[in-house]
């Protein structure tokens, strides 16, 4: 059987290398951070997910090792058999309290914390009311629960308020979106959904992965930018990005949510439980935010510079209150050429086209990290600028 599927896959995979869409990955032989080694040459990071930079923060690090000489290096349980130490429910805890909710469950990813939140949750009478630019874990979570789907535009108030009539007859609605988009940068307008959840009686969930640590004047995400702590049923979170950037995944919200995915979540109750080190670096996380908002500032002081100077160099960015800057430049093959040139210029982005964006929007896609001092921020500036001149997209 084997060599028909080997050809079979050799096909594939070259058509995916002519499409120009073969991803391939490159070598970091340097702690994540600002400067990183990357293919034997110094690079300045611009595309991590590290916002407030505690991806290799000592303290992180430092609570990592006391847990494993304390605690040890894993499980080798699930949760509810023999994988629950003190510390993780101490985690989920300081979780809650960070995001003003009542409990909190955690994952090995939130990817895992997506694809096991619906099927326990809803069935062939319930409704589920999703933006179509929803990461793609929520879609998989979705599709593993028999809940009626229902698609709104992205973003739009309109087309949501449209499903949500369509779901009137359903016996539970439930309203899912990301707080902050990727690919855009686009804060959900969670005011705006929370007064249409309210009107055709509906529940909502936010996936705050790229909003926590980041949105709002604490960073506390969505719900501190639009006011609505402790108003949201579900919130779902990564520890992979702001956090530390390890790993690790968590549910939290209502009470009797979080206890009936303690029951029936699958990827809580059939896989491994997350290990002392990544509990005591999370702890460590959340005291270091919850004591001062020193890391949020800078991140917000540093993603207005960025955007302020690169709007008066004249580039076309995305409308966006993360710390995700969408450069726009349209046309595929260019934002892979100044990406390039970027590269050689000592700064690390990438550039994405179709299908990861729509056809005709390719971007280079910055991320900003309170990480970044004003010396990186100049130099990826400038290189915009000189590169930007170059290719004739400024003047
Ligand atoms: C990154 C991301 C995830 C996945 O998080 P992991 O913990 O890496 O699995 C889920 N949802 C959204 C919106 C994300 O941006």
């Amino acid at each position: 059987m084997y060599q028909e599927f080997k050809s079979h896959l050799t096909v594939e995979l070259a058509s995916i290398k002519e499409a120009g869409l073969f991803k391939n990955e490159r070598l970091i032989a340097s702690p994540q951070g600002v400067d990183i080694m990357v293919d034997g040459k110094h690079l300045f990071n611009f595309c991590a997910n590290n916002y407030l930079g505690l991806a290799n923060h000592p303290a992180l690090i430092e609570a990592a090792k006391t847990a494993m000489d304390e605690r040890g290096y894993g499980m080798s349980s699930v949760r509810f058999i023999c994988g629950t130490q003190d510390r993780h429910k101490e985690l989920e805890k300081a979780i809650a309290h960070y995001f003003g909710t009542e409990d909190t469950i955690l994952y090995a990813a939130c990817f895992d914390a997506n694809g096991g939140l619906f099927e326990p949750l809803l069935t062939e009478e319930d409704a589920v009311i999703s933006d179509a630019l929803n990461h793609a874990s929520i879609i998989d979570g979705v599709r593993l629960c028999k809940a009626q789907r229902f698609r709104y535009a992205n973003a739009d108030m309109v087309d949501l308020e449209e499903q949500l009539k369509k779901a009137q007859s359903c016996r539970f609605r439930l309203i899912v979106t990301d707080g902050v988009f990727s690919m855009d940068g686009n804060v959900c307008p969670l005011d705006k959904i929370y007064e249409l959840a309210n009107r055709y009686n509906a529940m909502i969930m936010v996936d705050e992965s790229h909003s926590a640590g980041v949105v709002g004047k604490t960073g506390r995400g969505v719900t501190e930018l639009y006011q609505l702590r402790g108003k949201i049923e579900i919130i779902t979170g990564t520890l992979g990005k702001a956090f530390g950037g390890a790993v690790g995944g968590f549910t939290t919200g209502k009470k009797e949510i979080i206890d009936m995915l303690r029951q029936r979540s699958r990827p809580y109750l059939f896989s491994n439980s997350l290990p002392p080190m990544v509990v005591a670096a999370a702890i460590e996380t959340f005291a270091i935010v919850d004591k001062t908002n020193d890391l949020q500032d800078k991140l917000h002081r540093n993603t207005d510079y960025f955007r302020e100077k690169m709007l008066a160099a004249g580039f076309d960015i995305k409308p966006t209150q993360s710390a995700i800057c969408a450069v726009m430049l349209y046309d595929a093959k260019l934002s892979q050429d100044f990406a390039a040139k970027l590269h050689e210029e000592g700064i690390y982005v990438t550039g994405f086209y179709y299908p990861v964006v729509p056809k005709g929007e390719a971007r280079i896609r910055v991320q900003i990290s309170a990480a970044h001092e004003q010396e990186h921020l100049d130099k990826c500036i400038n290189a915009f600028i000189k590169i930007g001149k170059a290719l004739k997209i400024i003047q």
